[in-house]
């Protein structure tokens, strides 16, 4: 299927590797100009030097923390125009909540719900005039079903979702739409890293663990960033014009609920 978006430009935040590069090299493949940022240019100029080799797309790269207002303006000055938005940025530590400071808290808004929401506020008027915008916000599947220790991602990315769902009826209309995607578990090197760190706190080895958790998901397999960005690709393709507030949870199964 030709999802119409070719020549069109996308600002994709947190793009050097994971879901956020998966969402980008889909992208890509559409046809879709990039604007990519992460924090470390070396890792960021390799990956968009990687999209830009295979799908012959214009990838400008802006290595800054998006988390800041600099970062934004910056990631925001190297775009020609925004069409397509996709929101990502690290996730909170997990912890218990005993122990965050107001600090704490606020870095958790920053990253997961106000840096986004800044970025939607600075894009989506102009996407209402050209009559076109597309809007997608990696959340976690914590949204949807909490994960005790992430209890800053659990509580910042409800209100970002919570927002996304009153903003995202006032822009369809003009053919700007706004979705959350949420994964569930993705072979990233996030997801590497949370497996090493339960394992040495069980004393096991981190494969044993990995398995454990393929085994817990009805698809037995983890994500892979690929097919994440393939879904985030579909949110902003001309056919998805009807698609809106909505919570795509991609987790191979594993949220147990019938709805
Ligand atoms: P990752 O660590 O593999 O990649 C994160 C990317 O974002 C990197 O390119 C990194 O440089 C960039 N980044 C991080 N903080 C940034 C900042 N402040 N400014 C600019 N760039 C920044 O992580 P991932 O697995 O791709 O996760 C992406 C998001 O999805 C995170 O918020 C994570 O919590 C969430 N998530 C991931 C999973 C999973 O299984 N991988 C599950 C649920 C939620």
């Amino acid at each position: 299927m030709d999802l119409g978006i070719a020549g069109k430009w996308a600002l994709v935040c947190g793009a050097s590797k994971g879901l956020g590069y998966g969402c980008a090299l889909a992208l890509a493949r559409e046809g879709v100009n990039l604007v990519i940022n992460a924090r470390t240019a070396q890792a960021l100029s390799a990956a968009g030097a990687a999209i830009a080799a295979e799908t012959g797309v214009e990838v400008r790269t802006v290595a800054c923390d998006i988390t800041t207002e600099a970062g934004r303006l910056a990631a925001l000055a190297a775009c020609p125009q925004v069409d397509i938005l996709v929101n990502n940025a690290g996730g909170p530590p997990p912890g218990d909540f005993r122990n965050w400071t107001r600090e704490h808290w606020i870095a958790a808004l920053d990253a997961n719900m106000l840096t986004p929401i800044e970025l939607i506020k600075a894009t989506v008027d102009p996407m209402i005039a050209r009559g076109f915008g597309r809007i997608v916000n990696i959340t976690s599947s914590s949204v949807k079903a909490p994960i005790e220790i992430l209890g800053l991602s659990n509580g910042a990315r409800s209100g970002l979702t919570g927002f996304v769902a009153g903003l995202a009826r006032k822009t369809v209309e003009h053919n700007v739409t706004i979705n959350n995607l949420l994964p569930g578990q993705f072979d990233t090197d996030r997801l590497r890293n949370t497996t090493a760190a339960a394992a040495k706190n069980l004393g096991k080895p981190a494969e044993e663990i990995a398995a454990q958790r393929r085994q817990l998901i009805p698809a037995k397999r983890f994500g892979n960033a690929l097919e994440f960005g393939q879904m985030c690709a579909y949110l902003c393709s001309e056919q998805a014009s009807y698609f809106t507030g909505q919570n795509v949870l991609l987790d191979g199964g594993a949220y147990p609920g019938t709805y």
